[in-house]
């Protein structure tokens, strides 16, 4: 279809995902005027409930997927693990950006790599590993400790498991990837929009603190060197124009000591880590994606103040509701909470972004507040 590249505010967008993502994505398209639309197969979601309308119903429901992009100028996506035949449909309705073929790549761990290392740039070394013949081999070229992740649909290190030696049986659970364990010396993750016209503009660089594999704080900026921190922007940005991207791309990168970035994974959308730049940015990683997938000129990515942000996960609700009224204490401190109901351990319920002077006395001040709601007890 011809349809004009350019959305202004009053036109409708849809999202495919409901979550927390696709919440913040709403605030902010809501705040410049947009119509907001969500599609997922539940009703009451994080983003419905902030949506001007929700609709609920399976990804592979040609039907409603139809008539849902019908009613939509724009469609994008809070995650990638979209059905490339969905959003097939919908391209055949409205504009569909990021396009189909950059989440077909991102939705699948081993297609990733492949189109990281064939393009060039760097990766931990790895191989394809279907049966336990293969994995024997894989073992052989690549050594322990190695990390093993199933193909599809893995996340916060989910489908995912670090092997010691090659005499730990292990089952393979479907097409997955053999990796290299990296001795690396920080995570940090690059987010960069690009345009319509090809303008990309990226975000200060993140410095993350996994717990348990799952994203536990954000520092920003990332505590590296302006030369490191320039080659991290180069590399997301290379990315994101080989991909030929239109909107966000969050690019997760391993700092070895030497300085040496390896790429570890891609996201075609915002970002967890990127959650600190709704209150310390000029522009948020919400809009950025909104401006980006509108045809919009991008924001500035300037911040404004050094930040921390913590994940409030359902662990925090174990002896009950947590002390809000403790964590608005902290002038300093935003609280974000994404209208989940039943909190399970490991379930991302919310956030706080402290924001201070310097990124240790953020960094200091967010797990302060976020002890502070269990009255100390966790944090
Ligand atoms: P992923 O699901 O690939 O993002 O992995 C989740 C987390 O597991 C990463 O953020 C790292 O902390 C860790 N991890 C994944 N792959 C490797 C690797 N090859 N070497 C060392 N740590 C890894």
């Amino acid at each position: 279809m011809t349809a004009p590249a350019l959305f202004p505010p009053g036109s409708t967008v849809g999202l495919m995902g409901s979550g927390q993502l696709g919440r913040m994505f709403a605030i902010a398209a809501r705040r410049m005027g947009y119509r907001v639309h969500v599609f997922s197969p539940e009703k009451g979601t994080p983003a419905g409930q902030l949506a001007d309308l929700e609709i609920a119903a399976p990804y592979e429901d040609q039907a409603a997927v139809t008539g849902f992009a019908s009613g939509l100028d724009v469609l994008t996506f809070e995650f990638e693990n979209i059905p490339a035949r969905s959003v097939q449909w919908a391209a055949e309705r409205c504009v569909v950006r990021p396009a189909g073929g950059v989440l077909h790549i991102c939705q699948h761990r081993l297609r990733e790599k492949q189109f990281l290392a064939d393009a060039g740039f760097p990766v931990a070394p790895f191989l394809p590993v279907s049966n336990a013949a293969e994995l024997k081999s894989a073992f052989d070229f690549l050594g322990t400790p190695a990390v093993l992740k199933t193909a599809a649909f893995g996340y916060d290190g989910k489908g995912q498991r670090r092997i010691d030696s090659p005499a730990e049986v292990v089952e393979i659970q479907g097409p997955s990837v053999l990796e290299r364990h990296v001795p690396f010396s920080m995570e940090i993750s690059v987010l960069v929009a690009r345009g319509i016209d090809g303008e990309m503009a990226a975000f200060p660089i993140c410095e993350n603190i996994h717990r348990n594999h799952i994203l536990d704080l954000t520092i920003a900026p990332a505590r590296i060197s302006e030369t490191v921190a320039e080659s991290a922007r180069a590399l997301a940005c290379a990315i994101a124009d080989k991909l030929a991207l239109v909107g966000l791309l969050a690019v997760e990168m391993f700092l070895l000591p030497d300085s040496t970035l390896l790429v570890n994974e891609l996201a075609p959308r915002p970002h967890n880590s990127g959650h600190f730049t709704f209150d310390a940015c000029v522009t948020s990683q919400f809009e950025q994606q909104l401006r980006a997938i509108c045809g919009l000129a991008l924001g500035s990515t300037e911040q404004l103040r050094p930040a921390a942000m913590a994940n409030l996960l359902g662990d925090l609700w174990q002896d009950g509701e947590p002390d809000w009224a403790a964590a608005a204490r902290f002038p300093d401190v935003k609280i974000h909470l994404y209208g989940k109901t039943g909190p399970r351990p490991g379930r991302k319920m919310g956030h706080l972004t402290a924001l201070a002077s310097d990124v240790e006395s953020a960094a200091a001040m967010v797990r302060e507040a976020r002890a502070s709601l269990t009255g100390n007890r966790r944090g």
